[in-house]
């Protein structure tokens, strides 16, 4: 018998946005690896026959650390287990999931990918934000704000990012904010560029907190801006309208 891994995505949050094979493939779990982005919602409900094991990667917070993770679904699926490597948004946007597939393809572990909704475009969207609108920029860019952009050799460019007048949508971006900001000012975007920061987007206590590149890093200390949050810098901002009905969190 033969096991296989289910690396899945589980959207930004709430079962309504889990897929429905997501759904299914959590249903019939032998083992569920899970991380906490998911969200309560989605971690209490959890199928009760299952053996799950807390992973814990979430702001810096590592129970397992990436190798004993990837042993674990290699050992599992060994025994012939369905394993599911649960993840927040899209596995394979940040969240390793391109790693985990070489190393299961490496051990020759059968794997299914299940997309999920990812944050970096449906949180921005659930608010009134397009990433993308004919008027205001024909190209978007995900990029992580978890590398200090500070850093010598950085492996993001900044330079490039600064002249690209298409939509920036961060994750992971809330404690590097000011040196984002400053860079990408620094290396010529206007400093009036408008910024939107949605913290535990789709989910009933998400909140917006807008401002430019000059003063968002202001106004987010003063609301005491917490991750998950997703960072939206560009234009589009522009069509934000605060509490405008129709767009609030799904229930
Ligand atoms: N694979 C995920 C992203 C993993 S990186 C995806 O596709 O969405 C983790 C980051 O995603 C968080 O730090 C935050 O920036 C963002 N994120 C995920 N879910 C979010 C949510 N519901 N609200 C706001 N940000 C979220």
């Amino acid at each position: 018998m033969k096991g296989k891994v289910f690396l899945v995505g589980s959207g930004p949050g709430g079962r309504s946005l889990l897929t429905l094979r997501a759904q299914q493939v959590l249903e019939e779990a032998d083992v569920i690896l899970y991380d906490q982005l998911p969200g309560e919602e989605i971690l209490a409900s959890l199928p009760e026959g299952a053996e799950k094991v807390d992973c814990g990667k979430f702001g810096g917070r590592h129970t397992l650390e990436q190798d004993e993770i990837e042993r674990l679904m290699v050992s599992r699926a060994r025994e012939g287990k369905k394993v599911v490597r649960l993840k927040g948004g899209d596995p394979f946007l940040f969240g390793r999931g391109g790693e985990e597939l070489e190393a299961l393809r490496e051990h020759g572990i059968p794997v299914e990918l299940v997309p999920g909704v990812t944050s970096a475009i449906a949180v921005p969207g659930a608010v009134g934000i397009p990433v993308t609108h004919r008027k205001y920029a024909s190209t978007v860019t995900i990029l992580t704000g978890h590398e200090d952009p500070g850093k010598e050799g950085s492996a993001i460019d900044w330079e490039n990012l600064a002249g690209n007048r298409g939509t920036l949508v961060i994750l992971m971006g809330v404690r590097n904010l000011a040196a984002i900001a400053e860079n990408l000012v620094t290396h010529g975007r206007d400093p009036g560029t408008p910024v939107a920061i949605i913290e535990r987007g789709m989910r009933p206590d998400q909140r917006v907190t807008t401002g430019t590149l000059a003063t968002i890093e202001g106004v987010a200390q003063e609301r005491r801006v917490r991750p998950p949050a997703v960072i939206v810098i560009g234009d589009v901002v522009r069509l934000y309208r605060e509490g405008e009905p129709g767009l609030v969190p799904p229930s």
